[in-house]
């Protein structure tokens, strides 16, 4: 959809043909230039965030989404359901493939409603689930309080080891035995290490609970061998379809062909009313891209960059949460600089350098206002980052941490990040 026109409103030659919604509201079309621009001139390093295809964009922007299909492919409450079932069919069946699934469900909203799906599944309010506690890394969704997930069951937690920062399995059993959960749940939004599957299945084998494993952060690197699969060990996989695994904001389920009815039922009609086609298909195309050398390539250049960053921070003094990474995050305790994640995440945000303030595992402040940072390396390798710009990332981070008040030193390197980073366009964007 690259548009090249010559109107009357002048040349709009960008990746995204928007002539229309520039013609018909200006208003909203200079906002999603200026965060078109924002995406190009910055270096984005938050962890759960990427760059799509613009064939992603496209089957997203697509009429698609004009068609209602409440139910499943064959099933559906409304006619005309010629095309719809065909496409969903297909991202079904790249989903299966690309993971080694036995059943996908392609229709969750988003990460959220998917474990919430899980959850109406399989248990009752007030059942108890077992996950990562949210301030060491675990989602919302695993059990926090101030969540639905938190409200409505009995919600446990474990943590990580004070000493490494690591999971502590033989904790895990300790909690598991002790509260015997229906649903032990493995899986996180900050964890910078590889996660022992096989373990926690056999600590939901000994206390019978079910296994569940959401690996929204890390799918992409699992699709492109560049991380082990749950898929193996787990009964049921959630995963967000628009982090490391680069397609449509969405998510699947993925689980054991006996629980393929259950997982079914609780997504639609239990929580959900019509599947959002148009994300339906973006996850299909997204599906494709991950079956491909390029995009094995991507993961485990996201897995090499990542390693890279962490050797110059380290070399630099900084504290990393596990002394390194296996994966595409590093979490990073700020404490030994003097400065605090809001303060260094706000300064690197004026710098060009976009990360999130984020809790340490056992972090003494506040979550509105933590120790640390949590940076990620998706989707500054999917513009064509390698090690080179990563040593390069890395200094500007520790230039900015050890001067965040410096505002001259901020403007002068925002300068520079934007001119650095037009050599490294984006995909989906010109
Ligand atoms: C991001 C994330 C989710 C939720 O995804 P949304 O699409 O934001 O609802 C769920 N679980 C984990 C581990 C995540 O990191």
């Amino acid at each position: 959809m690259t548009s090249v026109t010559t109107g009357d409103l002048g040349e709009d030659v960008r990746g995204f043909a928007m002539d229309d919604i520039r013609r018909s509201d200006r208003e909203i079309y200079d906002l999603i230039r200026q965060e078109e621009q924002r995406q190009c001139d910055k270096i984005r390093l938050i962890a759960s965030e990427n760059y799509v295809s613009s064939s992603v964009l496209q089957a997203t922007g697509s009429i698609l989404t004009n068609k209602y299909s409440e139910g499943y492919a064959g099933r559906r409450y409304y006619e005309g359901q010629q095309v719809i079932d065909q496409v969903e069919r297909i991202a079904i069946q790249r989903a299966k493939d690309l993971f080694g699934a036995e059943h996908v469900n392609v229709q969750p909203y988003s990460g959220s409603p998917a474990n919430i799906a899980v959850y109406l599944a399989f248990l009752q309010p007030g059942d108890t689930i077992l996950g990562m506690a949210l301030p060491h890394g675990g989602h919302l969704t695993h059990g926090a309080r101030v969540s639905i997930s938190g409200k409505y069951f009995k919600a446990e937690s474990y943590a990580l080891s004070r000493e490494t920062g690591l999971l502590d399995y033989e904790e895990i059993r300790v909690k598991a035995r002790a509260c015997k959960p229906k649903i032990l749940i493995a899986g996180h939004s900050a964890y910078p290490r590889i996660i022992d599957f096989e373990r926690f299945r056999d600590i939901a084998d000994e206390v019978g609970a079910l296994l569940m494993v959401d690996m929204a952060h890390f799918a992409g690197l699992v699709a492109g061998g560049a991380h082990p699969s749950p898929l193996p060990w787990a009964d049921v996989v959630t995963t967000t379809t628009h982090k490391s695994l680069r397609g449509p904001r969405g998510a699947v389920i993925m689980c054991r062909q006996q629980f393929a009815a259950a997982i079914d039922k609780a997504v639609f009609p239990g929580l959900q009313g019509g599947p959002h086609n148009n994300t339906t298909a973006a996850m299909a195309v997204a599906f494709g891209e991950a079956a491909t050398q390029e995009f094995k390539d991507y993961a485990s250049q996201v897995v090499a960059n990542a390693s890279m960053l962490a050797e110059t921070l380290l070399k630099r003094g900084f504290d990393l949460i596990t002394g390194g990474t296996d994966n595409h995050l590093l979490l990073v305790d700020l404490t030994n600089k003097g400065v605090t994640g809001k303060i260094a995440a706000k300064a690197l945000d004026r710098a060009g350098l976009v990360v999130n303030y984020n809790a340490v595992p056992f972090d003494p402040r506040k979550p509105d206002d933590p120790s640390g940072i949590r940076i990620g390396t998706a989707a500054v390798t999917s513009r064509g980052f390698a090690e080179t710009e990563m040593f390069q990332v890395g200094e500007w981070l520790n230039a900015v941490v050890s001067e965040p008040d410096n505002e001259m030193l901020i403007r002068e390197m925002a300068a520079d990040i934007a001119s650095f980073c037009r050599d490294f366009p984006p995909p989906g964007i010109n």
